[in-house]
């Protein structure tokens, strides 16, 4: 089978999800990556160890503008005669794989955290992570968007053929006028370790304990929605249902109850550490670890912890 995985490669590097996502199309059959922009051949032949025979590269635009990189994606899933096309359920495979999958008259498979079994059917996450579902699409060919964190990177070695692509896809739809790039070191939406923490911290000026665990740990910071409506915390930290949605290997939160728009974007975390004064609190119901305790005496402690281990 025929296997197309879309792979953004816009900022030079290749994204953790990039390679979940041609791991996953290799359990499916042979795949061709394709990419647009600036990224350097090394880099992209470097997707071989995951899977990748080759790899298309349009470098006539840069960016992820979702009309663009629809024309790129359906030419060249024609080219290569593409009978699955795969993306990551990040911000820029949401929008493309649904406009994608209208183009090729392609069923969508939204959100999958499982390799289609032998009849097709393959499981994906519901309601906010609260629920999974099993989804079969009907027609010849299917677009599969891949939640990220939920399938493992395989590196088998080898590296792929890097071969230039023309798409001719036209001008961008969405002039981009000025790019920020969030404070903080590692991406939230990339961390595999998050220290979050909520209300329970009553201002901004106590965020420094929340920092150096995170810094000790090298792990993200995030915060509730309140915490970022506030103003404590930048926007891009907000976690949750109508924030980023997160997956990491450890969560820890501490001072947030754990609503349940909160828990929507954060469930999947692999584990979870809670830290609340309130026994009561709902997040405990949610957590591998909880610590009923002060966040401003806990933190510390747990940052002297993880320095001497670290020493
Ligand atoms: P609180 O609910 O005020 O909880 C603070 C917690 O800190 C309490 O459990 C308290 O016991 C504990 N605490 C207090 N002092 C300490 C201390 N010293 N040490 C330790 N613990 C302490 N929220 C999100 O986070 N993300 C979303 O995406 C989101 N989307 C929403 C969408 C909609 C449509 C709606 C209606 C709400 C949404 N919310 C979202 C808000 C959500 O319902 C909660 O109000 C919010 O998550 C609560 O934030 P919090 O836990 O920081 O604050």
């Amino acid at each position: 089978m025929s296997v197309l995985v879309y792979v953004n490669s816009n900022n030079g590097k290749i994204a953790k999800n990039a390679m979940e996502a041609v791991t996953y199309g290799k359990k499916i059959g042979n795949v061709t990556v394709v990419t647009n922009g600036g990224a350097d051949a090394g880099a992209l032949a470097e997707l071989g160890a995951y899977g990748a025979d080759k790899v298309l590269v349009d470098r006539a635009f840069e960016g992820t503008d979702p009309q663009q990189l629809t024309k790129l994606v359906v030419a060249a899933a024609e080219n290569v005669g593409a009978e699955t096309v795969i993306f990551s359920n990040d911000l820029v495979g949401k929008s493309v794989a649904s406009r994608v999958s209208a183009r090729m008259k392609a069923g969508l498979v939204a959100g999958a955290t499982g390799v289609p079994a032998e009849d097709g059917t393959v499981k994906v996450n519901v309601f906010s992570g609260k629920a999974f579902g099993f989804v079969k699409v009907n027609t010849a060919k299917r677009v599969i968007s891949l939640l990220p964190n939920s399938f493992q990177p395989e590196n088998n070695g080898g590296t792929a053929a890097v071969e230039e692509f023309t798409s001719n896809s036209g001008e961008a739809g969405i002039k981009v006028l000025e790019t920020k790039k969030p404070e903080g070191a590692i991406p939230l939406p990339e961390a595999e370790l998050v220290v979050s923490a909520g209300r329970g911290l009553k201002g901004p000026e106590n965020w420094g304990m929340v920092e150096e665990l995170a810094t000790e740990l090298g792990a993200a910071t995030a915060c509730s929605r309140p915490v970022a409506d506030i103003g404590w915390r930048p926007h891009h930290e907000h976690v949750g249902q109508t924030g980023v949605a997160i997956r990491p290997n450890l969560y820890i939160a501490a001072g947030i109850s754990g609503a349940i728009q909160h828990l929507a974007g954060v469930n999947g975390s692999k584990v979870i550490v809670v830290i609340n004064t309130d026994p009561e609190a709902p997040f405990f119901k949610a957590a591998d670890y909880g610590v009923v305790g002060d966040a401003f005496e806990v933190l510390p402690r747990l940052t002297e912890a993880v320095k001497k281990f670290n020493a």
